[in-house]
């Protein structure tokens, strides 16, 4: 019988630093190594002993949380190939840079050298198979990969090591209005032994068309007060979706953005591949007529001046210079409790942001502009979930991404809806599957 096991190194349990090792027999893989914003930065409970061994490595996108702990794996004495999309490679720089702006911040460093930095070697998926096929990722793994509408070169990955089927989401969402998501074809998923899944929302209920329809709602009534909106985005993601969706829900709304971001929806086009079909021609749409501000020159003068903006800027955690004058400048004067700033996805702890959210928590009529927190779903919630369940049907469920304690809500929904293989698991458990039907699962 064929035995498996799915270790947890990070990201179960947990927002930030996934990855997971899934080993049969002398063949084993890493799914993403990634990094999480908690004190001098925290990274996966690797095994050391383990990461030379490794028959490959997957990496799902750019994002840090998936990325910054991949150097780490070539000290510890990896030399094999980081399988991968050409658009991932191209994100993973700013991404360190990022994330090593924030270990600066607390007083820390990288656990691993430039050089080695230098010493990460891709292979790119779309070179060796077409999206939805089967081919031979190393010795003893077959791999098959697909969009996930999460980020520009962000995938799936569906594995058989050795007979054993699990399928990893990556972040994933199928409600993005640019980014195309594809499930890999059901008759790929027979006898799937595990599924790792994206259930960042938790058992949130909420569809893509709610949260935008509540978006749109809340500026509108800041506008009509005469109140400016800053929403704060990440450099790469869902700014460009929202961008797009604000300019045709609110054609006669004044929309200013930051100039960096335009510099990514200039680049929309060599994305191409990763795109709805109308994308490209909605975000042409979408920049006719926009204002830009840069905030390192004259940090939002432009926007604020002038008829009621939505202003769309970079740094979602407010950790710059640039975004914090902007936030700055919003509650200046007697207009000041007129604005609003509205925050469309996670905040990290100890972060500018989570600071002015906890603020306006407990004392919300304090004068200063309005907070409010509208997730725009890059993610996946309840129904999302449920969704992939019903199309994979794996034998074992590891929703993942978010804490244990909405981890656990979620395993109990989908109990209660008749699905009781999902188990909510944190860093350094390990699962163990088999071929057939039964599983055990081990405490470590
Ligand atoms: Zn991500
Ligand atoms: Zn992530």
């Amino acid at each position: 019988m064929s035995l498996a096991i799915l270790e947890v190194w990070g990201g179960a349990g947990e927002h930030g630093r996934a990855c997971y090792r899934i080993a049969n027999g002398p063949v084993s893989v890493m799914l993403d190594c990634g990094g999480k914003r908690s004190g001098r930065g925290e990274y996966p409970l690797w095994k050391p002993e383990l990461v030379p061994q490794l028959t490959t490595v997957f990496l799902s996108h750019a994002h840090e949380d998936h990325t910054v702990g991949l150097p780490a794996l070539y000290r510890m004495g990896y030399r094999g190939e980081i399988w991968t999309t050409r658009a991932t490679a191209t994100r993973i720089a700013s991404n360190f840079r990022m994330w090593k702006g924030y270990l600066a911040e607390q007083g820390s460093a990288a656990p691993y050298s430039a050089e080695e930095e230098e010493l990460l070697r891709f292979r790119y998926l779309e070179d060796s198979a077409e999206e939805g096929e089967w081919f031979e990722a190393a010795p003893g793994v077959r791999a098959c990969w697909g969009p996930s509408g999460h980020l520009a070169g962000s995938v799936w990955i569906l594995l058989d090591i050795e007979g054993c089927r699990v399928f990893y989401s990556g972040d994933y969402t199928h409600e993005s209005s640019l980014l195309r998501a594809e499930l890999p074809k059901p008759e790929y998923c027979r006898n799937l032994s595990a599924a790792i899944v994206d259930a960042a929302y938790g058992a949130r209920t909420e569809s893509q068309a709610e949260m935008m329809a509540q978006l749109i709602g809340t500026i509108r009534q800041v506008s009509e007060r005469g109140g400016h909106v800053f929403l704060p985005v990440p450099l790469h993601g869902r700014g460009l979706e929202l961008l797009a969706l604000l300019r045709e829900a609110l054609p006669d709304t004044r929309i200013v953005a930051e100039a960096s971001l335009l510099q990514g929806a200039a680049k929309i086009k060599e994305d191409e591949a990763w795109l709805h079909p109308s994308a490209i021609e909605r975000m042409n749409l979408a920049l006719r007529g926009l204002q830009t501000s840069p905030f390192n020159e004259a940090p939002s003068g432009l926007a604020m001046s002038g008829a009621p903006a939505v202003i769309i800027g970079p740094d979602a955690q407010l950790q710059t210079e640039g975004a914090q004058a902007c936030y700055r400048q919003l509650n200046r004067g007697e207009n000041a409790v007129s604005n609003a700033i509205i925050f469309t996805g996670h905040v990290h702890s100890g972060s500018c942001a989570s600071k002015i959210i906890a603020r306006h928590e407990a004392d919300p009529e304090h004068g200063h502009c309005s907070v409010y927190r509208i997730p725009y779903k890059v993610h996946q919630g309840l129904p999302d979930v449920w969704r992939m369940l019903e199309h994979l049907n794996p034998r074992v469920l590891l929703p993942v991404h978010t804490d244990k304690e909405k981890t656990d809500r979620l395993v109990s929904e989908l109990a209660s809806r008749g699905y009781s293989g999902a188990h909510s698991l944190t860093p350094g458990q390990t699962l163990i599957l088999t071929a057939e039907a039964e599983y055990e699962r081990e405490y470590r």
